[in-house]
């Protein structure tokens, strides 16, 4: 079959034109080479003149399947887009890592699998080196960065009408619930221009699952990071079409990125819940963005190994005592600096004292609590700059009320 558009030359020139065009803000990289030895891009953009440890960090892959041409046009599209004056309004926010083509053997083959017949996809197992030179080179770019967030766009060659994301379900409930809105967000978003969608599809995270071994499972479980598989619908629609669909939903992603809501009251990709739910929630410690991400693959690393099984706020608020608990199987191998446990409160309480491992906290943003009053509740946020221990670490906050709580 021959190479479909953009072909591998086709995708170099562009990247190339880009990082000439406007040097300060794109920047273009060899991040490896192919089986065959083609070197693999990625473009970093970003504003310059903002320190990296203020903004978030986004990565895209394209053209993963080699003969699913959208997949390259639509994340090269999102370079272009970044870098006009629309899209760089939030490189000042983030850093967005773009690698357009990350199989060059299969884009000139026009082949699903890279030239040694492997399926990149899903050349990717946890806790195992990746299986291909290329799933390497993006592995490396994941660790070398730790992302917020993380998409592969690919192309459904003869698919089904209606393209939309693939959300994984990984052991955290309240990221996969924000997930799932976000994606409805970003069909919404490419309905809006007439692109019918056809609702997303969820992944579990289990044995025998297609999706088993690919990037965005593992970053999920690594990392924490807001991960998709974008999917867009070749032979259906033009090329042109199917790119206006897949930008409008990528474009919703990064505009995401920059928000803030419930869940971490700084705007970024809703990443820094690690575990519970708005009452009781174990969060990111960190000052800045680069320090959260590092303590949150650390934390993250925890859960998934087992060392932290259970985070919950305890039912009832006895004698109102809200007490939100971590509970540890193990001590952590690599601990992070600190954690963050965040509750809700009733707005009416007033706090009387605020206690971790029996010791009292004081009002402090590295290593003590912060209270922020929202519309109908009093959010408090602990930040925990000291080490957890095996068994039971229970943050317990008394307060008063001016009700009794109903009992039995
Ligand atoms: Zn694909």
């Amino acid at each position: 079959m021959p190479a479909t558009k953009p072909t591998y030359d086709e995708v170099m020139s562009e990247c190339h034109a880009l990082a000439r065009q406007v040097p300060g803000y794109c920047k273009l990289e060899e991040i490896g080479k192919s089986f065959e030895g083609r070197p693999i891009p990625l473009l970093t953009l970003t504003d310059p003149a903002v320190p990296l440890a203020e903004k978030s960090v986004a990565f895209f892959t394209g053209g993963t399947h080699g003969g699913e041409e959208v997949g390259r046009a639509a994340t090269l599209a999102l370079a272009r887009w970044l870098l006009t004056s629309e899209g760089a309004q939030h490189l000042r926010t983030q850093v967005v890592l773009i690698c357009p083509c990350l199989s060059p053997d299969g884009a000139i083959r026009n082949s699903y699998h890279n030239a040694q017949d492997i399926n990149i996809y899903t050349a990717f197992p946890l806790d195992a080196e990746p299986t291909t030179p290329e799933a390497k080179a993006a592995y490396a770019i994941a660790r070398q960065w730790t992302p917020d967030c993380y998409a592969d766009v690919h192309g459904l060659a003869g698919g089904a009408i209606g393209d939309s994301q693939y959300v994984p379900h990984g052991r955290n409930s309240g990221l996969f619930l924000m997930s799932l809105a976000i994606s409805h967000e970003m069909d919404a978003a490419a309905e809006a221009l007439g692109y019918a969608q056809r609702f997303c599809h969820v992944i579990l995270q289990r044995k025998g699952e297609q999706h088993q071994d690919s990037l965005f499972l593992r970053l999920l479980a690594e990392d924490n990071a807001l991960t998709y598989t974008v999917e867009t619908t070749e032979n259906v629609y033009p090329l042109d079409d199917s790119v206006r669909s897949a930008l409008a939903r990528l474009t919703t992603l990064i505009k995401v990125g920059d928000r803030a809501g419930w869940y971490q009251p700084y705007r970024g990709y809703p990443c820094d819940l690690l575990a519970g739910s708005p009452v009781g929630a174990l969060m990111t410690y960190g000052a800045d963005y680069q320090q959260r991400r590092a303590n949150r693959r650390k934390t993250s690393r925890a859960i998934l190994d087992g060392s932290i099984f259970t985070v919950a706020r305890l039912a009832g608020d006895p004698d109102h005592v809200a007490t939100v608990r971590v509970q540890l199987a193990k001590e952590i191998a690599d601990p992070p600096e600190g954690i963050v446990l965040q509750l809700r409160l009733d707005p009416r309480v007033r706090i009387k004292r605020v206690t971790f491992h029996g010791a009292e906290l004081h009002p402090c943003r590295t290593d003590g609590y912060q209270l922020d009053a929202g519309p109908n509740y009093l959010a408090l946020r602990a930040a925990l700059h000291r080490p957890l221990r095996a068994g039971e670490n229970d943050l317990r906050v008394e307060y008063d009320a001016p009700y009794v709580p109903h009992s039995d």
